[in-house]
């Protein structure tokens, strides 16, 4: 990237020499991109987040039907990150648009037959992530691909969760739409991709130049994007290597956690989920003590649990997934990369049961 920054710093909207050389570059990463999902460069568009292209790919696909009067029902899931759930609710409250939230099972796992039921004549895009941020699952998206292709209803998956750990192919995915973001494969935070499947009705949400063939107006961020397609082509080189090793460590983790600490419950689902991704929730406890209480002893995890003015919130994904609210502020998100190494799987079973401990006896004397 750094050369971006500097000697070459055009822009890629510029017809002078410096500008086509950032084109130049652009173009390589557009190509990179569409490779790596079985895409055409052309249907590539740079964002600058993954929520970015989330909202794009909602409120591009609904105002297009808007504009063209072809339906106002939208199809989303239970557990999606806000990037799509805030967006569909805002389009339900503020544009008028019909909205069905699909149901999942107690692993935080969508049924096909629910969409099947769901569909109507006036359905104008379904949108379910392809894995879950909090709890790992992998949702059926081929089926639901499947399902929506039949009847001719553009479907859109969120698949930010997902490169660094298992390949993407948006047509053995049925995806007319598909979101990325950068940071959660080793690339610079602040690049999202949307994949457009050509041809797919869409009115661009944000209006200005013609970047992105109007698609995404903006200057685009050639740095970014540069840094994008090397950590792509880092990531297609060294999946293979990591991915085993990776569930095998994952396993350790979660087997590790339910034998050592009492009164836990593994969330997501057992064997359907990232390779990298352990989740759980611990009854008298709250999500954010915990997770301070590892941050002390050098771990970065994460909860779902939010807190404000002091009062724990729990998670909307674990509500939807059948857990109370007391056992999901409880909540804890583990997650591997790469360099994850066994040492430190262990060194964190070892450390976890005193910190859960403590933060119980300090819940409790609250
Ligand atoms: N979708 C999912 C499933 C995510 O996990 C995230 C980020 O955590 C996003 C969307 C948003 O991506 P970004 O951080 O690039 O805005």
């Amino acid at each position: 990237m750094l050369p971006y920054f500097g000697e070459r710093f055009g822009n890629a909207s510029s017809l002078h020499a410096f500008g086509r050389r950032a084109a130049a570059a652009l173009d390589e990463a557009r190509a990179t991109v569409a490779c790596a999902i079985g895409a055409r460069s052309g249907e590539i568009v740079f964002t600058a987040s993954g929520t970015e292209a989330n909202n794009l790919a909602l409120r591009g696909v609904a105002f297009a039907a808007r504009r063209q009067g072809k339906g106002q029902h939208l199809i989303t899931s239970a557990v999606e990150h806000q990037a799509v759930a805030a967006t569909v609710s805002q389009l339900r409250e503020w544009f008028g648009f019909e909205v069905t939230i699909l149901p999942v099972d107690r692993f935080g796992m969508v049924d096909p037959d629910d969409v099947r039921r769901a569909l109507r004549r006036d359905t104008v895009l379904v949108s379910v992530m392809l894995a879950n941020n909090e709890v790992g699952t992998l949702q059926p998206v081929r089926e639901i691909g499947a399902l929506c292709r039949e009847r001719g209803i553009l479907f859109h998956t969120d698949a930010v969760q997902a490169p660094a750990y298992m390949p993407i192919d948006v047509s053995a995915l049925n995806a007319d739409l598909l979101a990325l973001s950068a940071h959660k494969f080793y690339g610079p935070k602040g690049v999202g991709m949307l994949y457009i499947r050509e041809g797919t009705p869409y009115m661009p949400p944000i209006t200005g130049g013609g970047h992105e063939r109007g698609r995404r107006p903006g200057t685009v961020n050639v740095a970014g994007a540069v840094g994008t397609a090397a950590a792509l082509r880092m990531v297609q080189r060294e999946q293979e290597l990591h991915v085993a090793r990776l569930a095998r460590l994952r396993d350790r983790l979660i087997n590790g956690v339910l034998e050592r600490v009492p009164e836990v419950q593994l969330t997501g689902h057992p064997t359907q989920r990232l390779p990298n991704h352990a989740s759980f929730v611990f009854q008298g406890v709250d999500g954010e003590s915990l997770l301070m209480a590892l941050d002390v002893e050098g771990f970065a995890v994460s909860t779902g649990s939010a807190c404000s003015s002091g009062n724990p919130e729990p998670s909307p994904v674990l509500l939807a997934m059948g857990f109370t609210p007391e056992w999901a502020i409880g909540s804890l998100r583990v997650t591997l990369g790469y360099a994850t190494t066994e040492a430190e799987v262990d060194a964190f079973l070892d450390v976890l049961p005193e910190c859960v401990t403590r933060v119980r006896l300090a819940l409790a004397e609250a």
